[in-house]
């Protein structure tokens, strides 16, 4: 039984409840997706194959503001590879959230498709829409976006509260409790798991906001320049904390950033101008 306390805690930017929809496509695939394979150089100069598992093409997303269209996305094509970190380069305005929004299924494109492990992801109902999310993704912000009254640790059970509904979560607590301080803890949080945003640093809030998208244990995670509210210390060990999280457990990312140098330490970059992806290179 769905509890109604589950509905209450909708958040679309937070995690939603899973529904036993009968789309399988949908349901969580194991790591490193198969999908169809691309062959790409690796440093090592060997030749492996790197399956796409987040695609654009021809993407187009306007705003509409009092009768007034503001074009953003204008035919943009995009891919980033299972298991790789993946960065979105360009200035402020070029259109950046918008596209990573777009993948995150948190806003539909004009025209064009998406998809994800081969399945389109840009057609979806709300329904399947909050089923894939819940499922496959995990969202990390620049201003973070934790619940202002919740400690670190409340803010890292939501998700699970959320897909597990009430009466089940209250059920297993003490379990699905382990599992959020242990995730605290490999984030560097284990120190300040009772305290809340506004007792916390910068980049304390941004772990506990990488421990929240990853609770549920997602094969994805976007990113939305998550070191752009931070000192060049801070940014560089969440840079080197998202780095572990990619190679420990193939973690696919997909990250925005404005700054070349951030970006040159992912795999790859997809150079955006004004809503078009003008390059794709390699590091
Ligand atoms: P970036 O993340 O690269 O800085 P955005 O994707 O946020 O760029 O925005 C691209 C352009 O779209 C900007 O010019 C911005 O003002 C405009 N824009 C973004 N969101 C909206 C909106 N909801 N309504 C109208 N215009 C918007
Ligand atoms: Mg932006």
């Amino acid at each position: 039984m769905e509890s109604s306390g589950a509905t209450k805690l909708q958040d679309s930017s937070l995690q939603n409840p899973v529904d036993q929809g009968s789309n399988a496509a949908l349901n969580r695939p194991r790591r490193r997706t198969q999908t169809s394979g691309e062959l790409q150089s690796q440093p090592t100069n060997l030749r492996v194959a790197r399956p796409q598992v987040l695609e654009a093409k021809h993407v187009v997303k306007a705003y509409r503001k009092n009768n007034h269209e503001v074009p953003v996305l204008r035919g943009c094509d995009f891919e980033a590879a299972s298991g790789q970190m993946t960065a979105i380069l360009g200035q402020s305005g070029s259109g950046k959230s918008t596209l990573l929004h777009l993948l995150g299924t948190l806003d539909v494109p004009d025209s064009g498709e998406i998809s994800y492990a081969g399945q389109r992801i840009d057609n979806l109902s709300r329904r399947e829409r909050d089923k894939f999310r819940n499922a496959q993704l995990g969202m990390i912000f620049q201003f973070y976006h934790l619940l202002p009254e919740l400690t670190a640790l409340q803010n890292v059970l939501i998700p699970l509260l959320i897909r597990e509904g009430v009466l089940s979560y209250f059920g297993r607590r003490k379990e699905i409790r382990g599992q959020a301080v242990e995730l605290l803890e490999r984030v560097g949080l284990g120190h300040r798991i009772h305290h809340k945003p506004r007792e916390m640093s910068g980049g304390e809030m941004q772990r506990a906001a990488i421990a929240r998208a990853l609770i549920s244990e997602p094969e994805l995670l976007l990113a939305d320049e998550p070191t752009g509210n931070l000192d060049r210390e801070n940014g560089d060990s969440i840079l080197r904390l998202l780095r572990e999280l990619n190679s420990e457990s193939d973690l696919t990312i997909v990250m925005v950033t404005h700054d070349e140098s951030i970006a040159q330490r992912c795999d790859a970059i997809v150079h955006l101008e004004d809503g078009r992806v003008v390059e794709q290179t390699r590091c």
